[in-house]
């Protein structure tokens, strides 16, 4: 059965100190609603290590943001599956729109990451979604489908229980705009029709389908609340304890 998840995405933001203030205030919220829902956060991959330390002991899983397609080698600043899961790291977010806007990476490079990713026995949260001309020339379903069919639906029906979706309309990310439920529930049942079609209603029905774009604690409850929309990718909103919290008390 699929899972509702909480996902908070840190991006570049928070140093060593505050990587392990924020897991302290976290635990402390957190510990206060007990989640009825998986919780991940994903700090810079600087601090992964100390935050699978910090996280110990309580409900909140680590997931990195990032991680390089070869399994070892000359590629200097990037980091390894292996290094991922050596350090007790279990997921991995791929295909984020910033990583796909400023470096590059496009379906061929993320199917080659899906690929060593899975190899590596890492769960993954594949981020798509389309830009605002897309939505706006009404190409959005197209181009959803593509990025799926490219990367995910090319995918053995195996690898899908180590796989999460997770729909990002550029548009609504970091914009303060976002998706209105109904515009989230209709990609969503699209997305898992198009699982549906490929591998069956057993793998459609299990896979999680996480929405994210300016998720707030103001408006987590009413996009959660439909049926195709088991949890958030969150970034601003999961800087704050408070803030990430709240959305994880909309389960
Ligand atoms: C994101 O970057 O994945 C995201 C959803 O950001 P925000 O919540 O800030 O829109």
């Amino acid at each position: 059965m699929r899972k509702n998840i909480v996902a908070g995405n840190w991006k570049m933001n928070n140093n060593a100190t505050q990587t392990k203030a924020l897991i302290n205030d976290l635990k402390e919220t957190l510990g206060v609603i007990s989640p009825n829902c998986r919780v991940l956060i994903s700090p810079t991959s600087i601090n992964l290590s100390s935050a699978v330390d910090a996280v110990h002991g309580s409900v909140i899983e680590v997931s990195a943001q990032n991680m390089h397609q070869a399994l070892s080698g000359a590629y200097t600043g990037e980091i390894s599956a292996d290094m991922l899961q050596d350090i007790g790291v279990k997921t991995v977010i791929l295909g984020h729109s910033e990583r796909r806007t400023y470096f590059g990476e496009n379906d061929v490079m993320l199917t080659e990451k899906v690929s060593t990713a899975l190899k590596n026995n890492l769960e993954i949260i594949f981020c798509f979604g389309e830009l605002l001309e897309d939505r706006k020339s009404e190409n959005h379903f197209k181009v959803v489908e593509s990025q799926l069919k490219n990367v995910v639906l090319a995918l053995d029906a195996s690898a899908w229980k180590n796989i999460v979706l997770a729909y990002e309309p550029v548009w609504a990310i970091g914009t303060g705009e976002t998706a209105s439920p109904e515009q989230a529930q209709e990609m969503h049942a699209f997305i898992r029709s198009l699982v549906n079609s490929t591998y069956g209603k057993t793998i459609a029905d299990d896979v999680s389908i996480l929405y994210g774009g300016s998720v707030k604690p103001s408006n987590a409850q009413e996009i959660f609340s439909k049926e195709d929309v088991d949890g958030g990718l969150i970034g601003g909103a999961s800087l704050n304890a408070i803030d990430f919290t709240g959305i994880v008390s909309a389960f």
